[in-house]
């Protein structure tokens, strides 16, 4: 069975890539990551998510990006904004070069346990702007990682990145998971880690948009729902 490095958040991008990877056939290996993100909830999600998926490894990795944070998800100094629509400016929620990080450790984890497809959730159609989310980013990335790692340049076994939402819409994504049975009802999207998710943060309306667009109910709950 071929092997994939699945970048896992506990998020609903990132759960519905895990499943699509194992529906693909690859014997998935979830990474998450402890950056220092303002809850830890997403990774217990994550957690499970990936023992639930029957995954064949979960890595939690440390890595203290909130000694410098830059974010309102690594800096409690720095409040997590309401959506807005009409912003054209790149939220505060952004963190600095985080899939950088990310995709370096996936490549460093792909290279040791011999796997070459490495699986990440990001999308540049309904998303907050990252640019780390965008396909010149992905591409050069690749790029990157096959001059970096000896399975590449010496032995001519490269790691792909694969980036199946990159194009699609959030709704289109969860249209796909749902036929997948991707258990939303595990996953966590809000920047607040509070007992039940905010509605009103960046994260919480895109992914509320979408399950209406998708023409589903969010299984999850959210503050003040009956
Ligand atoms: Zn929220």
């Amino acid at each position: 069975m071929k092997k994939a490095v699945v970048l896992l958040s506990g998020g609903l991008d990132s759960t519905t890539v895990l499943y699509l990877a194992k529906s693909q056939g690859y014997e998935v290996y979830a990474m998450s990551f402890d950056y220092g993100q303002r809850h830890k909830k997403e990774i217990q999600c994550a957690k499970d998510i990936a023992s639930g998926a029957g995954a064949a490894e979960f890595v939690l990795v440390t890595t203290n990006m909130n000694v410098w944070g830059g974010s309102a998800l690594t800096d409690d100094s720095i409040k997590v904004p309401e959506f807005n629509e009409e912003s054209e400016k790149i939220p505060v929620t952004y963190v600095p070069a985080r899939n950088m990080i990310f995709l370096s450790y996936a490549a460093s984890y792909a290279e040791a346990i011999g796997a070459y497809d490495i699986f990440i959730g990001v999308s540049e159609v309904d998303y907050s702007g990252y640019v780390d989310c965008r396909h010149e980013f992905i591409d050069s990335m690749e790029k990157t990682i096959n001059l970096g790692t000896v399975c590449a340049v010496e032995h001519k076994k490269y790691i792909k990145i694969h980036a199946p939402f990159l194009h699609k819409t959030k709704s289109e994504e969860i249209k796909i998971g749902m036929n997948l049975g991707v258990k939303y009802e595990k996953t966590w999207t809000c920047y607040n880690g509070e007992k039940f998710a905010c509605g009103i943060c960046d994260s919480c309306r895109l992914r509320l948009k979408a399950f209406k667009e998708a023409g589903y109910k969010d299984p999850i709950k959210y503050k003040g729902e009956k």
